[in-house]
């Protein structure tokens, strides 16, 4: 097959793994950057064009779009899709896992476990939001905010008020979300492949840090997770139409809770900690899946 990786670099640990494994299961690779793609919109003949050339012949599309790209890389991945193109996360789903909000609001619909969450965007009546999310402690959290930056413990609700205040200053959309203390500065990475949890790894953060990012400290392990941490896992994927997920879980007192589902999850840190090639399973996947003219949406 001809498969094009979608990334900004080929040196990424994940890109470069991604490569190296195509190659070993005998796949022509390309690493394509989305930001150099330029596009026609012709009606009946889309095509992408990179470096004054088409793009053309590819069986199947590996997106690894950045947070910081969505908008744009999610309109390359879509015009694969209008191309017929295979594209193992579609350009939908990423982008509905790039709008917190959205995500959050799609998993509760669908009864999965996530902790208790208010939102708002006025800046008037902040008790009642800290009272709708249960009171303090709680955890606030920028919206835009990657990697544990903007994500702030408030332990009483005096704390939280000026919290949130001092956020809304910076015209920021927040979030305010239930402390579960009982996590004890852990969380689990599931990452998903296909409809199975193919790996997993237990964040813990560093002495005095409730946040686990391993950017902030942190330290990564191989876990054994429980059957409903497992299905938890599966169906918020499942629910936000990726095949290719980092699922993110508390261990809560009332069992497993999401608090993010990841669109392009990075395969260093659970390749590490796993012990696995995850990197050779997503390829697997595309080899059963990618059939031309397969993608369900054509780039709705
Ligand atoms: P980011 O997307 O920036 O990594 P997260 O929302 O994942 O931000 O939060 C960073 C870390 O903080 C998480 O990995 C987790 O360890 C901790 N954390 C986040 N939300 C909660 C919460 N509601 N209760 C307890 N710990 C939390
Ligand atoms: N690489 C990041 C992670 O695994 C997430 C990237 C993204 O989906 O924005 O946590």
């Amino acid at each position: 097959m001809k498969i094009c990786i979608l990334s900004r670099d080929k040196n990424l640990y994940s890109t470069s793994k991604l490569v190296e494994n195509a190659e070993k299961r005998g796949h022509e690779v390309h690493v394509i950057d989305p930001l150099r793609c330029y596009m026609n919109i012709t009606s009946h003949k889309p095509s992408i064009h990179f470096k004054g050339e088409p793009l053309e012949g590819f069986s199947a599309v590996i997106p690894r779009i950045g947070a910081s790209i969505t908008f744009y890389g999610t309109a390359v991945v879509r015009q694969f899709e209008m191309m017929g193109v295979y594209s193992v996360n579609e350009s939908v789903a990423i982008s509905r896992s790039r709008d917190k909000l959205r995500s959050l609001q799609l998993l509760s619909r669908r009864g999965i476990g996530l902790p208790v969450t208010g939102f708002s965007h006025s800046t008037m009546y902040t008790q009642d939001l800290i009272d709708l999310a249960g009171g303090a402690p709680l955890v606030i959290k920028l919206l835009e905010g990657t990697q544990g930056i903007g994500v702030v413990l408030a332990e009483t609700n005096n704390a939280a008020e000026s919290v949130i205040e001092a956020f809304r200053g910076l015209k920021q959309n927040i979030l305010v979300q239930e402390f579960i203390k009982e996590a004890n500065s852990q969380d689990i990475r599931c990452f998903v492949v296909g409809g199975k949890v193919v790996a997993a790894m237990m964040r813990t953060g560093k002495v005095g840090d409730f946040r686990s990012n391993i950017h902030r400290g942190g330290k990564a392990e191989k876990i054994k997770i429980t059957p409903e941490e497992r299905s938890t896992a599966v169906r918020a994927a499942k629910i936000m139409g990726l095949n290719v997920a980092g699922v993110d879980i508390l261990r809560a007192n009332h069992g497993p809770v999401v608090m993010e589902v990841n669109s392009s999850p990075g395969l260093e840190g659970i390749e590490a900690a796993s012990g696995k090639n995850v990197a050779d399973i997503i390829i697997a996947f595309i080899e059963t899946n990618a059939q031309e003219g397969k993608t369900k949406t054509r780039g709705n």
